[in-house]
């Protein structure tokens, strides 16, 4: 089942991430959806990369973080299939839990498969993705390759492709603040609460 990695990793009475359940596993097989990207301070901080996918998140961790950059070739892990309810999921996961850390939603938006790709899991089946984003902060077309490096098959790359949407020397890091709250990961890790996005509007007004 597709979920059983993920559930068998987690104990959902220690940590705030969902249980989650497969919705809508059984429908044609997808040529777009929501995509999301975390910052996710573990152990050693990475991007989860999340594709919204026949009922699931196909998941992909990015340890430099997704750029727009067509030269940052960035390494991507295919990792466990997550649950759709994880999609905004931000919070601390406790000490002992796996994958203890805080999560902040870095990126969000809809992901489109090329034209001439009518389905997408075939597409990573054969071990190759084109896709365009369209987020809060990526933009653009994509490319998920895999290249298993020393035989192991969940290693992938991530790159953007060379289109009007690339910007040379763009690194993750300079990007900070979640599109869901706005707050950093350090804001998550010491429990303040969301910046309301209207506040610069707000006061605006009032001024
Ligand atoms: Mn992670």
């Amino acid at each position: 089942m597709p979920l059983d990695e993920y559930r068998a990793k987690r104990r959902f009475d220690a940590t705030p991430e969902p249980s989650g359940d497969v919705v809508g596993g059984d429908q044609p097989a997808p040529a777009g959806g929501r995509f999301v990207v975390q910052r996710h301070r573990a152990r050693r901080l990475h991007y989860d990369t999340r594709l919204e996918m026949a009922g699931v998140l196909v998941s992909w961790a990015v340890p430099r973080g997704p750029s727009l950059d067509p030269r940052a070739r960035r390494l991507a892990v295919r990792v466990e299939d997550h649950p759709l309810e994880y999609f905004s999921f931000e919070g601390r996961i406790p000490r002992g839990q796996y994958g203890a850390g805080d999560v902040i939603v870095w990126d969000w938006g809809r992901w489109t498969a090329d034209p001439g790709t009518p389905d997408a899991i075939d597409a990573l089946e054969a071990g190759e993705l084109k896709l365009r984003l369209e987020g809060d902060k990526l933009h653009g077309g994509f490319v998920l390759l895999r290249t298993p490096i020393r035989g192991d098959r969940r290693k992938w790359l991530l790159i953007h492709r060379r289109d009007d949407e690339a910007v040379d020397g763009w690194d993750a890091e300079d990007h900070p603040l979640s599109v869901k709250s706005g707050r950093t990961n350090d804001d998550v890790a010491a429990g303040r609460r969301a910046r309301p996005p209207t506040q610069g509007r707000v006061a605006m007004l009032r001024a």
